[in-house]
């Protein structure tokens, strides 16, 4: 099993919410094997009674079967005698989380509200474009954070996602696309980005365990290359995730002062901008092949002038960072305290960075139809059910 993150203080200026440890079974007394590892899984078939030769080449096969061919199902698995199919069945599951809603929008993007078995809603949005499809997960239900445009950080942890909750995410997307088995080409989902709900280096033990199994070769076979882990500025925790996933690196900076980053992302208060970019500096594996993603979501006349864009480029020289903006206008929610920048503002704010030399992509928002920002359905299907209720 994996370490005990319950011990582990959450840093931040906001007081730690308690998080309950890994639920590994079911109600009805079942192992849930998703978001094990090969060696758990044989630990876990060795703890039912199984000789330790026996479980070895059974996990193996139950892995493969699991993670590369999509299997939910012990009568599936065809190289296993039928009467073992069944011990396997009365003691262990494979599942994935429920889906609540499933939504597409006009422009081809998919969200889907998920529940996990405790009850608890998340949420995970597929973003198809011509050449790549990016899956964006969820690592906890709810932030303990508060930045102030991001409707995730207006709720509160309700807990740690699980690493079967995790991969779970990726293995219902594959569900969903028709994609087992797993294969190198000409699949619809290309890549993997850690920016759904939650901040995925505040629940570092259970985003590497679930990652390793992405990336495994036999397993989900994802190239660490294609995934992408977001922080909002986690200081102490970007060596080791650079140590222990490997992943491509983003940093939600969104603000260049102390005093509007202070405000925007509370984080800062406690790892400034300085801090922030001089771990960004030794993250490993950043080079000029693999650049660090500055996020910065474009609000009007808070962080969007001329001088804003001049000292992003600055810092993003004195630091010598192998560096990429994402320019991401604001996606308005109900009670939100900003406003999206004007498209003109946005476009001379790009013009600046990109005359500088480094690469400022305007993101065009996406499912915009179907709430796909951050946060929006989970709270737009408890509105419903509401309304429901009260009716
Ligand atoms: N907690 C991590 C990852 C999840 S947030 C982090 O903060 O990096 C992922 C991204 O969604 C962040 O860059 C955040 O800026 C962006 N985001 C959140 N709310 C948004 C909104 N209302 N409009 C546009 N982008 C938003
Ligand atoms: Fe949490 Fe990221 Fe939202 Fe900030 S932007 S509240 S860190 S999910």
């Amino acid at each position: 099993m994996s370490a005990d993150t319950s011990l582990m203080p959450i840093p931040g200026p906001i007081d730690p919410v308690p998080v309950p440890r890994r639920l590994t079974l079911r109600a009805d007394g079942r192992v849930e094997l998703v978001g094990l590892s090969k060696d758990q899984i044989r630990h876990e078939l060795e703890a039912a009674g199984l000789e330790p030769k026996q479980a070895k080449l059974r996990a193996k096969q139950v892995w493969h079967w699991t993670y590369n061919r999509g299997a939910i199902d012990f009568a599936q698995m065809s190289d296993i005698a039928k009467p073992q199919r069944g011990w396997f069945a009365e003691r262990f599951v494979i599942s994935r989380p429920d889906v609540v809603e499933a939504q597409v929008s006009s422009d081809g993007t998919r969200k889907w509200l998920l529940k996990t078995h405790d009850g608890h809603d998340f949420e995970m949005v597929f973003i198809p474009d011509a050449d790549r499809g990016t899956l964006c997960v969820s690592s906890q239900v709810g932030c303990t954070l508060n930045c102030r445009f991001c409707h995730t950080g207006t709720m509160q942890l309700v807990r740690n996602l699980e690493p079967a909750e995790i991969v779970g995410q990726v293995m219902l997307a594959r569900d969903a696309l028709g994609e087992w088995p797993s294969q190198p080409e000409g699949r619809m989902l290309t890549n993997i980005v850690m920016m759904g709900m939650g901040e995925p280096l505040y629940n570092f033990d259970n985003v590497r365990d679930a990652l390793k199994i992405v990336m495994d070769g036999d397993g989900l076979g994802l190239s660490r290359r294609r995934i992408t882990l977001s922080t909002s500025g986690v200081v102490p925790m970007m060596a080791r995730a650079g140590e222990e996933i490997g992943v491509n690196l983003a940093v939600s900076l969104h603000a260049v002062t102390k005093e509007i980053r202070d405000e925007i992302v509370p984080l800062n208060r406690k790892y400034g901008i300085e801090q922030l970019l001089e771990a960004c500096a030794a993250y490993p594996g950043a080079n000029n092949a693999r650049r660090i993603t500055f996020e910065y979501v474009m609000l009007k006349g808070k962080n969007d002038s001329d001088e804003h864009a001049r000292e992003l480029v600055r810092l993003i020289r004195k630091y010598r960072l192998p560096a990429k903006v994402n320019l991401i206008p604001f996606n308005p929610w109900a009670g939100a305290p900003y406003e999206c920048s004007d498209e003109e503002r946005i476009r001379a704010f790009s013009n600046i960075i990109f005359e500088a030399g480094i690469s400022a992509p305007i993101r065009t928002p996406r499912g915009r139809d179907i709430d796909a920002a951050c946060g929006q359905l989970k709270t737009a299907a408890e509105r419903k059910r509401r309304t429901r209720q009260a009716a």
